[in-house]
């Protein structure tokens, strides 16, 4: 997962191409659960197709998995 420093400066960070707004499927393969977003708002490289998603849905991620990881502890047996 890329974050983004600049948001005023949508650039590609490996072909340098411009960004467009788009949308992108986010999946998190965690110990225990798999989860995807489909339909993410994000910026995506029409070169190369790499995907840059903004500040504020890396953090709302981030607190959704930290959320989870929180939720199950203790629901699912782990195989050690
Ligand atoms: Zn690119």
């Amino acid at each position: 997962m890329e974050q983004m420093n600049r948001p005023e400066r949508m650039k590609c960070l490996y072909c340098k191409n411009d960004l467009k707004e788009g949308v992108t499927t986010y999946t998190a393969n965690r110990h225990g659960y798999h989860l995807t977003i489909d339909n993410l708002g994000a910026y995506v490289c029409s070169q190369c197709g790499e995907v840059l998603l903004d500040e504020t849905a890396v953090n709302a991620i981030q607190r959704i998995l930290i959320e989870l990881d929180t939720r199950l502890k203790g629901l699912q047996k782990m195989a050690a």
